[in-house]
């Protein structure tokens, strides 16, 4: 959707970001020698092992291995998608993204006028909700439902008044129009989009209001209205609370999912801060990957009604993508004729606690719903739970998660699926191969290529001669043509500005750790180091190799007398006698 991002505008940002201040505002570092250093944000640990380098603009730990550049600490840390750390990196400078527009999207330089006029009406309608003479009936809802002025303060909860315009006739109507804020009449004419409604501004991981949620007082339909659809909210992108959860509580150990904003506020009164809602949509694929990056453990919470119970379904199979060993889904029916809203208040924070506690595990639910008026006692039974379980089954990742699923199904049918046995042996962890690296010494041309990528500036040390012979090394010789190229063209390209501009590529893993990698070459010997690898690699190599096909062509009897003194020379040359 949204045009591309072009790469200087990348390198700008990070070249004029610092690493170290980034991170200093959100975990104190401490100077250690010419690195700075924090207890690790990405593991528990007692001594600090995260450090970060502000020459490099790169983070490295010690102890899990962590490392990435000033975007890839803002999407791991704050958890952001690479287009929002760009955008978190150029509000922190001031800067406007720029996008290339092959799409015609609009930057974020057209929607900023949309937050702030978001904003404003938000601000209006919590004004109205103290002054506005109709605004009792919205109190008085409030009140009933016993939302303190603290929590409805927290929540930004607003009052838009009745009557058909009430928002400042002074506001740009296109501006608002592009909020969704004021709709058109059929004969011409706008009115207000949320008319006498308890009013719930929506906000975005960044804080920032997208859109509203409006519950009508007394009888009127529709019940309950959401802002419509703009460059700046898609429903099924957003979930209601979790800007505010993220406030309350940073690491959350588990989320829940309800239906309405009145069930998340309800519950965040009653002290359970944990709650998000959709936005009157099924849940989508997309919320579920969103609420993964904050939790590893997802709580459903549906009315224990049949359409309760068919949303919780189809959440479950929007979830299935996400699902693999480590996360958790559960569910968790509500009595009937009960919302969390409702209940919560009925039986206080404890109680519901202990019903969230005693929520059903993923594969429980899933193989109960799917065995529903299945006999599996018999064959007939057995055989229609695997034909309902295939499908969903093959929407989860490959993984041990996914495997103890299939298990669980044989055991429930006594039926193995073909080829189940004779699937080739796993591919050692990342973990056994890193291992399995430490124990040999690194090979000239890792070290070449570290060395480079850690001091972008020995980039002047290869000729063009060179790069035709590094080119050619296999593997990586492309690889090393690209890194060479880049650093060409960028002459001030720090270490994270390299990394960065690979991402989205194979390479972009293999170079970021390369940049991690500690070489145990001293600053001292950077130079002299990398002449040494880049002869190995070129020089020696081509001689070697030279060497190899003459003593295929003297095996042959092919030798030339020229080619005769060559070998000679080659095998009995100032580096001594050839040896295999
Ligand atoms: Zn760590």
């Amino acid at each position: 959707m949204a045009g591309k991002i072009p790469e200087s505008f990348i390198q700008d940002l990070l070249a004029r970001t610092d690493l170290v201040d980034l991170i200093d505002a959100r975990i104190p570092l401490k100077r250690s020698g010419s690195n700075y250093v924090c207890r690790c944000p990405f593991h528990n640990e007692k001594t600090p092992s995260f450090s970060v380098n502000r020459q490099k603009q790169f983070y490295y730990c010690f102890g899990c291995g962590a490392h990435g550049s000033a975007i890839g600490f803002l999407m791991d840390y704050d958890r952001l998608t690479f287009p929002e750390a760009v955008e978190a990196l150029a509000d922190n400078l001031g800067l406007t993204v720029l996008r290339d527009e092959g799409g015609g999207a609009p930057t974020t330089g057209s929607l900023q006028p949309l937050y702030e006029l978001q904003e404003q009406a938000c601000r209006f309608y919590q004004q109205q909700l103290k002054s506005h003479p109709a605004a009792r009936h919205a109190v008085e809802y409030l009140r009933h439902r016993g939302i303190s002025g603290e929590i409805a303060q927290r929540f930004r909860i607003g009052y838009a008044p009745p009557g058909s315009r009430n928002l400042p006739s002074n506001w740009p109507l296109q501006t608002l129009q592009g909020c969704g804020l004021v709709g058109s009449r059929d004969r011409g004419g706008h009115h207000d989009w949320f008319r006498n409604r308890v009013v719930f501004p929506i906000r975005d991981r960044r804080g920032r209001i997208v859109g509203f949620g409006g519950r009508i007082l007394g009888e009127g339909v529709p019940k309950y209205l959401n802002s419509p659809e703009t460059a700046i909210f898609q429903k099924h992108r957003e979930v209601y609370g979790l800007y505010e959860l993220l406030q309350a509580i940073r690491k959350p150990e588990m989320i829940i999912v309800v239906e309405g904003y009145m069930d998340v506020i309800a519950l965040a009164q009653y002290g359970i801060t944990e709650a998000v809602a959709t936005l009157g949509t099924a849940t989508s694929t997309d919320q579920i990957g969103l609420l993964f990056r904050y939790t590893s453990t997802l709580v459903l919470c549906f009315d224990g009604d049949t359409a309760g119970q068919a949303a919780a379904w189809k959440a479950l199979d929007a979830a299935l993508p996400h699902l693999r060993e480590g996360r958790h889904l559960r569910f968790l029916a509500l009595p009937d004729g009960h919302d969390p809203d409702s209940l919560v208040r009925e039986e206080g924070e404890a109680a519901f606690r202990e019903r969230i506690q005693s929520a059903q595990m993923f594969s429980e639910y899933f193989f109960g719903h799917l065995s529903q008026g299945l006999a599996l006692a018999s064959i007939e039974g057995r055989s229609s739970l695997v034909k309902r379980a295939r499908p969903a089954i093959q929407k989860l990742p490959e993984g041990i998660f996914r495997e103890m699923i299939e298990q669980r199904l044989s055991e429930l049918s006594g039926h193995h699926q073909p080829g189940e046995d004779d699937r080739p042996a796993r591919r050692p962890g990342l973990g056994e191969q890193q291992r399995a690296e430490a124990g040999r010494p690194p090979s000239s041309l890792r070290t070449f290529l570290a060395l480079l990528v850690q001091h972008p500036q020995l980039v002047e040390y290869i000729d063009s001669a060179n790069l035709n012979r590094l080119a050619e090394l296999q593997p990586h010789g492309d690889l090393i043509r690209q890194i060479v190229e880049f650093l060409n063209s960028h002459p001030h390209a720090t270490v994270a500005g390299l990394v960065e501009a690979f991402r989205g590529t194979e390479a972009f893993a293999i170079i970021a750790k390369l940049a991690a990698w500690d070489t145990h070459v001293a600053l001292d010997h950077c130079v002299g180091t990398f002449a040494d690898h880049m002869k190995h690699l070129t020089v020696d190599r081509q001689r070697e190799g030279r060497l190899q096909a003459l003593i295929q062509r003297a095996q042959n009897g092919q030798l030339t007398n020229a080619e005769r003194d060559e070998l000679r020379y080659l095998t009995l040359g100032k580096d001594g006698p050839f040896h295999e």
